[in-house]
């Protein structure tokens, strides 16, 4: 029977383990808080009394937690036992902490794989489910036979900050699409109209904004911007009467406005007759 360790059981933590017992997986867990532990004992899991208990359970120790500081704050005292121990990490951070996590824990001769999950709590281990992953091949490898069962594995590279890279760019269209539902149901609400109506034509627009990926990637390739169908100028028009729109409403102005000022500055620069897509010189200013 495989064996794993499973450290930081919010409800993420807690759907892997419940996966991973399902599939016949013998998972040993650590939580700072204990009672979050119960469920996933009652159903077969064994509780470590320290964390240091839990890396010696398993080779493998994945880690769900907020951020990469709590594991440096769970695993500081784990000492020796960290030693030859596969540290898949599917906590959320940035690639630079994810980069210094891995010189982190190879001090201590444990060997990072870091990993993104891009599905919430109930899809854990369903068909919708995959994550991100990068570090040592062969180490991930090794291990890809377990981590299938949380969600179809999507292998980045050795640079351990390539999972988060992605991770976050995911999240960065996630976020802000979540932030504008809300923005445009507080549109309509403020001036009487019910958000519901808006779902089906919300669901289109969101749909239609996916058609414009691949031509959007092979203008900024090319960084040519053909504006023959629409162009920022129009689009940008768009931008100040949502930004109006808003004002007039009484709603937040900071998603509208950071919008319009992508539109601004691209017409500033000399791309109002270009494509929308020129806005990407910038989006993407470089350092
Ligand atoms: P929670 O915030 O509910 O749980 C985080 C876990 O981290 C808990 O076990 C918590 O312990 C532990 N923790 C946090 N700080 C410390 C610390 N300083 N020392 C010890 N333990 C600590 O998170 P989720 O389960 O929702 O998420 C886990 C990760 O998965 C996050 O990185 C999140 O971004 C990511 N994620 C979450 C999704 C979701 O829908 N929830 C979807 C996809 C990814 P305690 O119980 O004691 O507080």
């Amino acid at each position: 029977m495989t064996s794993t360790t499973l450290i930081g059981l919010g409800p993420m933590g807690q759907a892997m383990v419940r996966v991973l017992l399902d599939h016949g997986t013998e998972v040993t867990v650590w939580n700072r808080t204990k009672s979050r532990a119960d469920d996933v004992v009652a159903r077969g899991a064994v509780l470590a009394a320290t964390p240091a208990e839990a890396v010696k359970a398993a080779e493998l120790v994945i880690l769900s937690l907020t951020d990469y500081q709590a594991m440096y704050d769970v695993l500081a005292d784990a000492g020796e036992a960290l030693a030859g121990r596969v540290v898949v990490n599917l906590s959320s951070d940035t690639p630079q902490r994810t980069r210094e996590a891995a010189a982190w824990l190879a001090e201590r001769g444990a060997t990072l794989v870091a990993g993104g999950i891009m599905v919430p709590a109930p899809l854990v281990g369903a068909e919708a489910s995959y994550v991100f992953y990068s570090g040592p091949r062969d180490v991930f490898e090794a291990h890809e036979p377990v981590l299938r069962h949380i969600g179809r594995p999507e292998y980045l590279g050795e640079d351990h900050g390539l999972a988060q890279l992605f991770y976050q760019a995911a999240l960065t269209i996630f976020l802000t699409s979540l932030s504008s539902y809300l923005q445009a149901f507080a549109l309509l609400e403020a001036e009487g109209a019910e958000p519901e109506r808006l779902v089906p034509f919300a669901k289109e627009a969101a749909g239609l904004g996916a058609t414009y990926l691949d031509e959007t990637v092979a203008h900024l390739r090319a960084r040519t911007y053909p504006g023959d169908l629409s162009t920022a100028t129009m689009m940008g028009a768009t931008a100040d009467h949502i930004v109006q729109a808003s004002r007039d409403a009484g709603v937040d102005l900071a998603l509208p406005e950071a919008v319009k000022s992508h539109y601004d500055r691209a017409i500033a620069a000399g791309h109002g007759r270009d494509n929308w897509t020129s806005l990407w010189e910038v989006v993407a200013k470089r350092r």
